[in-house]
């Protein structure tokens, strides 16, 4: 018995040992509405520290401080918080935007930052989708118009792939509030950020929406249902 718990421990330790010790770090410009300072950026364990050059304006936030945190593009990262600009008038909250000046910013910096949050973010780094996930093509309306793209439903996220980047979007089921669809032919999907809402090119069967319901509203043992509902079908 011994010897069946011995390795199963040490694994264990070493895959928060690797997830707690990462940290890193870009040269940033801080961009100010005219200008911008220099720097460098430092996500950390428990906080993303700014550090100017001219230490004017460097500081760090506590990831429990952050309202907001959008990687808006792999070279942008614009961080809210919750101070407001002046406490005497009832200003917007404090954005810091960020310019990554050399690098870039990945996939995988996004999901360390996601899971540092405590609040929802905004991911819009996109990596491929897995060759196993079912995928939508559709249009995302905008106010005017909309962008093409495609919707990959994962096991655990539902992914919106287009060429128009900023609209890019990689979203856990478990971050989704609630989904929504009046008939095949449309989709919408809102988190705790923004509402999405798709025009499907081809009809979405009910599996796929009965899934991701499953998933979003957290119904227990989604997949054994599913397969009990298939049985008695
Ligand atoms: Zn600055
Ligand atoms: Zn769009």
């Amino acid at each position: 018995m011994r010897f069946k718990f011995v390795p199963s421990f040490v694994v264990c330790l070493t895959l928060t040992g690797t997830v707690q010790a990462e940290s890193f770090e870009f040269r940033v410009k801080h961009d100010h509405t005219l200008g911008s300072c220099e720097g460098k950026l430092i996500a950390g364990d428990r906080e993303i520290r700014y550090e100017a050059a001219d230490g004017k304006h460097s500081q760090s936030w506590a990831y429990i401080d952050i309202q907001k945190l959008d990687v808006a593009s792999p070279t942008r990262l614009v961080l809210k918080t919750f101070q407001s600009r002046s406490w005497k008038k009832f200003e917007r909250d404090k954005v810091f935007d960020f310019s990554v000046a050399e690098g870039k910013l990945t996939p995988e910096h996004q999901e360390f930052f996601r899971a540092k949050l405590s609040r929802p973010m905004v991911t819009r780094l996109v990596e491929k989708a897995d060759r196993s996930s079912t995928l939508l093509p559709v249009r995302h309306r905008h106010r005017l118009g909309g962008c093409e793209g495609q919707l990959s439903v994962e096991e655990d996220r539902l992914i919106y792939l287009t060429d128009h980047a900023s609209d890019n979007r990689v979203w856990k089921l478990r971050e989704i509030e609630t989904i929504g669809s009046p008939d095949p032919y449309h989709l919408r999907v809102t988190t705790y950020n923004e509402t999405f809402t798709f025009d499907l090119k081809s009809p979405l069967d009910s599996k796929t929406y009965d899934f991701l319901w499953k998933k979003i509203y957290r119904l227990e043992n989604a997949r054994a249902s599913e397969a009990e509902d298939q049985g008695t079908r």
